[in-house]
């Protein structure tokens, strides 16, 4: 069996165009940008059609898109960047626990600095409560910080009625979209948001390179100093060639396929469903209907995670245990025991994430070896388990 790479969610194989893009830039147009001979002014040429084509794509003028190195770069100059310009007597952030890492981090950050930070609560689907979000504003909060989907549950968060309550309170509100761009609308006006988080390896595109889009009006404060890049938001020669990589995968999603989102979510279902048929006692944590189309994070009792994992891999089958950060430390998941669930049930949690690559044979071929490998291990736990006294 050839191998199935479910783990769209870690990052995605970049498109044969994303790579026949990159290496034509690297070629081609390797100039500095800020030289101004024809080939900076060469370089310069392509940063700016990307940053149209990214513009396009989340619906908001060229000049309010800035280019980063990562989606982490994004979340970390939106909070902190923002934060660093917040006037003194508004100092208090809103967010929630679920967040990825580079925003929650960004957020302790920001508390070690004197800043108050509220994390307003999810259910047992990990989704967050409008009024609850309502109710945690105050009169000196600045930012609200709110992600699109879940990048281990999957879960999508009522942005946009969020958004619309922090306007009416005059909040600025950050969302994390970087799960969600390119497969699904993350139009900026729509959603309502001031700035949005987006990273060229979850759409197919190369690592190393994100873009954060910041409402006209709003003041950051940059993190990098140095250069003047990125109208000095940014300090740092821009990875022209990735950026380039990056414009044309979006292109792509935009284009080639632009209905991927339907026949990934057809796969998901397919694949869940098959995974309840084959496996006894089974649970599916994320949302059912507000989700993202191609996340599966499931729960097998009695099954480590890790354990599945490892024995996943040799049989070609390639997932993850939540955040692929977290993978490999044997720390239960912050994102999981948010919902609600204890380490146990978190530490028999696995993601399982679907992409534009994979075909129903894959995804009906990964449901039997996960449903054999769960079983496996399940009978060997019950051979190791100390014999009960009669
Ligand atoms: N935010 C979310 C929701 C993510 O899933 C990730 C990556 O997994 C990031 C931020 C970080 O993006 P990057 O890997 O480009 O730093």
């Amino acid at each position: 069996m050839r191998a199935i790479y479910l783990d769209h969610a870690a990052t995605t194989p970049p498109h044969p165009a994303v790579i026949g893009a990159v290496a034509w830039a690297m070629e081609h147009c390797w100039g500095n940008p800020s030289s101004l001979h024809l080939l900076g002014r060469r370089a310069r040429d392509l940063l700016d059609e990307a940053r149209v084509t990214v513009a396009d794509a989340l619906g908001c003028l060229d000049a309010e898109v800035f280019f980063t190195a990562s989606g982490t770069e994004s979340d970390n100059i939106a909070i902190l960047g923002a934060a660093r310009t917040a006037p003194p007597q508004r100092r208090h952030l809103v967010t929630t626990p679920v967040e990825h890492h580079a925003v929650l981090h960004a957020c302790e950050r920001l508390r070690a600095e004197g800043w108050e930070v509220t994390f307003v609560p999810v259910d047992a689907y990990g989704v967050v409560d409008p009024d609850d979000l309502r109710r945690a504003l105050r009169d000196d909060t600045y930012l609200v910080s709110v992600m699109h989907a879940n990048n281990e549950t999957g879960t999508i968060q009522p942005v946009r009625e969020i958004a619309q309550i922090c306007r009416e309170r005059g909040v600025w509100v950050h969302c994390d979209a970087v799960q969600t761009f390119g497969l699904l609308d993350v139009q900026v006006d729509s959603l309502g948001v001031d700035m949005l988080s987006v990273s060229g390896h979850k759409v197919y595109g190369p690592q190393g390179v994100g873009a954060l889009y910041v409402r006209g009006g709003l003041k950051i404060a940059p993190l990098l100093v140095g250069g003047a890049q990125e109208r000095e938001l940014r300090a740092g020669t821009e990875n022209v060639a990735g950026i380039w990589g990056f414009a044309k995968a979006v292109h792509l999603c935009r284009t080639e396929y632009a209905h991927a989102a339907q026949y990934i979510s057809h796969l998901r279902h397919t694949l869940q469903q098959r995974l309840q048929e084959l496996i006894p006692n089974v649970r599916m944590n994320g949302h059912p209907e507000a989700a993202h189309p191609g996340i599966i994070s499931v729960t097998f009792p009695g099954v480590s995670a890790e354990s599945l994992l490892i024995a996943l891999d040799r049989r070609g089958v390639a997932a993850s245990a939540g955040a692929a950060c977290s993978a490999g430390s044997l720390e239960p998941s912050h994102v999981l025991l948010a919902l609600g669930m204890s380490e146990d049930e978190a530490m028999s949690t696995i993601r399982l994430s679907v992409g534009r690559s994979n075909t129903p044979e894959e995804l009906h071929d990964a449901a039997e070896v996960i449903a054999g490998e769960v079983a496996r291990l399940r009978r060997r736990m019950v051979a190791s388990a100390p014999a009960k006294r009669l």
